[in-house]
């Protein structure tokens, strides 16, 4: 697998590109704006989008989602509890100063559902708790980051966990206990070298936080 982290937009969400090296089939995690330098990406390896998609649809992790469907024509994806968001968007990042187009999802997935982008094949697990319906992403096989190569497991996790820190609980949907949960029960049983991939900042492991984030101790 091919695996592209670009930092992108206001509030530096992480957008993941994520491809299958035989097929060049791709899927777009959280394009969370300035599309140009996701296209610019994608175009490097000459990808082809099948899927967008959404962890969660705060205005910050989708303000590329219109942009980067025009120029693909793939279909938005995210939790079905999550998709009014997408609607009013633009109203929310107005409230912030700042904008955003809005957008419509086309397909909805839910724990349990596996995506495929080529021959990969990503298990959906819900982390519902810092929104409405977070979804995690969980990944098993070899990947392979600026051309070095390994074999893991790692989950793209929205703002469910991040390292050292967890999402905030005081948005519409948000749940501590839920989150907390979910993050002990979906995140912290895979294997201990597993990447977590979260909305913001630097990508950690399974082990890393279960030691050290002062949530869990
Ligand atoms: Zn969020
Ligand atoms: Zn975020």
């Amino acid at each position: 697998m091919i695996l592209k982290i670009l930092e992108l937009g206001p509030l530096m969400v992480n957008c993941y590109i994520v491809a299958d090296e035989e097929t060049k089939e791709a899927a777009v995690f959280d394009p969370s704006g300035e599309v140009d330098k996701i296209l610019q990406a994608l175009n490097h390896d000459g990808l082809k989008v099948k899927y967008i998609i959404n962890t969660h649809t705060h205005w910050d992790h989708v303000g590329g989602n219109y942009q980067l469907q025009e120029a693909t024509n793939a279909p938005i994806v995210t939790h079905e509890d999550e998709a009014s968001a997408l609607k009013t968007a633009r109203d929310n990042a107005a409230t912030f100063g700042l904008s955003c187009e809005n957008s419509e999802a086309g397909m909805f997935v839910k724990e349990g559902d596996i995506i495929e982008v080529g021959s990969l094949r990503f298990k959906v697990v819900d982390l519902r708790g810092h929104s409405p319906a977070g979804l995690g992403f969980i990944f098993d096989g070899e990947i392979s980051v600026e051309g070095k190569r390994e074999t893991k497991k790692l989950i793209i996790c929205g703002d469910a966990v991040f390292a050292g820190s967890i999402g905030r609980t005081d948005f519409p949907g948000g749940n501590m206990e839920l989150l907390l949960q979910n993050i002990r029960e979906k995140i912290f049983t895979l294997p201990d070298d597993t990447l977590i991939l979260p909305g913001h900042g630097p990508a950690s492991t399974v082990e890393r936080e279960k030691k050290y984030n002062p949530f869990f101790q």
